[in-house]
């Protein structure tokens, strides 16, 4: 069967079963819509309201859910050599995608110049009504990159998780994980505790995703509410550019990406992550998606071993949406302001795209964050940083919604790919979609 024919089957069983968190974003769109134009203080207030009781739910979870699964995951790993084996291939095939993102954001918002006569929309007055969040991230935008590193060793441990700075407790978690692998059988009391813990959080998973569709219902009604659709014709060019770079990566070079590295199919693989993709769309977290992408990945035959190594990680260092997003935002402002994009200046843009992506956290509005470190090197006046900026902010949640949805795909195809290299992928469960009912 034809690749995307694969791709649109499996769509549609992934929305057969999920419908109810499908028919959310759906009505969410519409009601959004409507909401903009009819403002009512106490309707946003409770759409707000339960949205956040959702958020709320699933990244309580997160923690408890990262460090058991990443402490099992690396004690059954075991020994050295193959886990320096696994590591080493995440890095290399999150890299691939992550570089694959860059170069699409990049030819295409050369080739299409969204930018070109666009500086009439990027006004201080913009700059005026988003003045909390570009202040924000002018702020953070003053460290330098070595500080940006440094933050991510935990000097103590306990303010990382008391704070849930996801990098640092990863980096914490890692190497306790590791010296336990490497203790021997003195660890099983801790193994054991956290194989407890991570039961325990995998149900509570199961019962959060009761609420996910009014959760994503909420949270997209009140997206869209706060833009509206006039919005849309003043940056149609910039957000079509998006879309289409969006649409290539996910539905061209995954699959590809897939077939070429693995035998997965990327339509049982869609299918089988249909929801967590759902639930990364309504709440542009990849952090808050991550119990439920381990959940989906592993009831559908990827192998816990892989699963709890490669998506926490994923999570926190894999953002290819975000990385080809901040290409063409960038790239998009030069254009508006004039800056002469030399092939020394996209190449650099590119490559501080990748970093800048991969150390932004997996929490709604942080790649626009560190958008900054990229647009430092630009040559741009203070006032035009600042204006530019919020323009950008103005459109954050809806480019938000679907680079998020991008992360966390490229999460769930990178831990496929290296559970089918390394044989730990049960390719019955996998190639069976009605295996999937039971997870809803
Ligand atoms: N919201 C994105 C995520 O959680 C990160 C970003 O802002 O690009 O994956």
């Amino acid at each position: 069967m034809k690749l995307h024919m694969q791709i649109l089957i499996a769509l549609g069983l992934g929305i057969k079963r999920n419908w109810h968190i499908f028919f959310g974003i759906i009505a969410g769109i519409f009601v959004g819509i409507y909401l903009h134009g009819h403002g009512n203080a106490l309707v946003a207030n409770i759409l707000t309201f339960v949205g956040q009781v959702f958020i709320r739910l699933i990244q309580m979870v997160v923690i408890p859910l990262v460090v058991s699964a990443i402490i099992i995951g690396i004690t059954s790993i075991g020994d050295n050599k193959q886990l320096g084996k696994f590591g080493t291939k995440m890095v290399l095939y999150y890299g691939i995608i992550t570089s694959i993102a860059v170069i699409i954001g990049g030819a295409l918002a050369l080739l299409i110049k969204p930018g070109l006569g666009a500086a009439q929309y990027i006004t201080a007055h913009t700059a005026a009504s988003v003045q909390t969040s570009v202040a924000t991230a002018m702020e953070q935008q003053q460290g330098n990159i070595l500080n940006l590193f440094l933050g991510f060793i935990p000097s103590n441990p306990l303010h990382s998780f008391a704070a849930g700075d996801m990098v640092p407790i990863i980096v914490f978690v890692l190497i306790f994980a590791i010296a336990l692998a490497r203790v021997g059988d003195v660890n099983r009391p801790i193994v054991s505790f956290f194989e407890s813990v991570f039961a325990a959080t995998m149900k509570i998973t199961d019962w959060i995703m009761f609420f996910a569709a009014p959760g994503v219902f909420a949270l997209t009604a009140s997206a869209v509410s706060s833009f509206g659709v006039d919005i849309f014709m003043s940056i149609s060019k910039y957000l079509g550019v998006l879309l289409i770079g969006f649409a290539i990566q996910m539905f061209i070079v995954y699959p590809l990406f897939l077939k070429f590295f693995s035998k997965v199919s990327a339509a049982m693989l869609f299918s089988a992550i249909a929801e967590a993709m759902m639930v990364a769309f309504g709440t542009a977290s990849s952090s808050a998606t991550l119990p439920l992408t381990i959940a989906c990945c592993e009831k559908r035959g990827i192998s816990h071993k892989i699963s709890s190594f490669v998506l926490p990680l994923g999570a926190t260092l894999n953002f290819d949406g975000t990385a080809l997003l901040q290409t063409v935002a960038v790239i998009f402002l030069a254009q508006a302001y004039g800056v002469v994009l030399t092939p020394f200046l996209v190449v650099q843009i590119g490559l501080l795209a990748i970093i800048a992506s991969s150390t932004c956290a997996g929490i709604p509005g942080a790649g626009l964050i560190t958008i900054a470190l990229i647009l430092n090197g630009m040559g741009l006046s203070p006032e035009q940083l600042v204006a530019g900026f919020a323009f950008l902010f103005t459109i954050e949640r809806i480019t938000d919604m679907f680079r998020t949805l991008l992360n966390v795909t490229s999460d769930a195809v990178v831990a496929a790919t290296i559970a089918d290299n390394e044989n730990e992928i049960n390719y019955d469960l996998l190639n069976n979609p009605a295996a999937y009912e039971e997870i809803a």
